[in-house]
C-alpha cells in the first residue's frame, strides 16, 4: 500500500512529520509522499527519520494555480531527483502570496466584527499559516461551533470571510515544476469541475499541453465512477496516475492515511513505478 498525498502540521495538517511517518509505519504503507502546500519543510525534516524507518518517502508539493477562472491545486513530485535551488526560492514567493492573503484575510474578519489578530493566527502554524489555522483561532474564541462551522461561516470560497488569494497561472507552475526536474499532477480533479466531464478535460487537455504529466486518479473524494473517468482522462492524453488521501490529521478527521475515507481508496504500488518512467 502507498499514499502519495499528505499533509503535515508544516502545512494544514495537525501531524508532525514524525508523526506522519510512525502512522504510515503503523498501517504499513511501503512509500508516502509528503505533499504540504507550498514547503518542502515538513518533507525535509521527515527525510532522516524515513531512512530509519525503512520506508521510501517521495519528495511533493501542493500548489494553488490559476487556470482562467478557476482554482486548480496541483502537485508535484520529485520520485528521483531532488527540485531545483531555483525551484525552492521561487517558493519563497509563493508563501509571500500567501501571507498577503492572510492580512486581507484578517482585515476582513475585523471588518465583520471578529476581534481575531495575525499574530493569535500564527502561532497556530508552523512554517506556513493556512485557513485551519484560522479556523481554529475562531472556535477557541467562540465564533465558531467547530472547525467545518468556521470554513461555514467564515473561510469557504462562499463564505462573508472569504478573500481570494494570488494564484500563479497553471501553465507557469507545470513549467517551473519540469524545469526542477519533478512532474506535476492535477490534484483531486472532483474539485475542479465538479461533475461537468467536459469542462474537466478541456482542462486536463490544456494542462497537458503545458507540460502535465499525471492525474490525480485515486483520492478520498473520488468515487469510483470518477476514477474510472479519471482513468479514461488518462489514457486519452497519456498521463501517468498519482493517488493519495490527502491526509490532513485532525483538520479531516474522517479522512485515514493510506486507506481514505472508510476504506474507499487503495493506490496500486505500479502507480509510484510509472510515475518515475514518466519523470525520468
Ligand atoms: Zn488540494
Ligand atoms: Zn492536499
Amino acid at each position: 500500500m502507498i499514499d502519495l498525498h499528505s499533509h503535515t502540521d508544516q502545512s494544514d495538517g495537525t501531524f508532525s512529520p514524525a508523526e506522519l511517518l510512525a502512522e504510515a509505519k503503523r498501517i504499513g504503507l511501503t512509500a508516502l509522499a509528503i505533499t504540504d502546500h507550498d514547503t518542502f519543510a515538513g518533507y525535509d525534516l521527515a527525510v532522516p527519520l524515513a531512512a530509519d524507518l525503512g520506508l521510501e518517502l517521495v519528495c511533493g508539493i501542493e500548489l494553488s494555480t490559476k487556470l482562467g477562472g478557476a482554482s486548480v491545486h496541483m502537485l508535484a513530485y520529485f520520485p528521483v531527483r531532488p527540485p531545483s535551488a531555483e525551484f525552492r526560492e521561487w517558493l519563497l514567493f509563493l508563501q509571500e502570496s500567501r501571507r498577503d492573503r492572510n492580512r486581507r484575510l484578517i482585515d476582513r474578519l475585523q471588518g465583520l466584527g471578529v476581534a481575531i489578530t495575525l499574530e493569535e493566527v500564527e502561532r497556530q502554524g508552523r512554517s506556513l499559516t493556512a485557513r485551519p489555522h484560522f479556523a481554529r483561532v475562531l472556535v477557541e474564541k467562540g465564533y465558531a461551533k467547530d472547525i467545518q462551522d468556521a470554513f461555514d461561516q467564515f473561510l469557504d470560497e462562499h463564505a462573508k470571510g472569504y478573500v481570494q488569494r494570488q494564484e500563479v497561472p497553471v501553465d507557469e507552475a507545470v513549467k517551473r515544476v519540469v524545469a526542477a526536474g519533478g512532474i506535476a499532477s492535477m490534484a483531486h480533479p472532483i474539485r475542479v469541475a465538479k461533475n461537468n466531464w467536459d469542462t474537466l478535460a478541456e482542462y486536463v487537455g490544456s494542462m497537458s499541453r503545458s507540460g502535465m504529466k499525471a492525474i490525480e486518479v485515486f483520492h478520498s473524494d473520488h468515487t469510483p465512477e470518477n476514477v474510472a473517468y479519471y482513468q479514461s482522462l488518462a489514457r486519452r492524453f497519456s498521463l501517468a496516475e498519482t493517488g493519495g488521501s490527502d491526509f490532513h490529521g485532525g483538520n479531516k478527521p474522517l479522512i485515514s492515511l493510506g486507506t481514505g475515507l472508510r476504506g474507499n481508496l487503495c493506490v496500486p504500488d505500479s502507480v509510484l513505478a510509472d510515475l518515475k518512467k514518466a519523470v525520468a
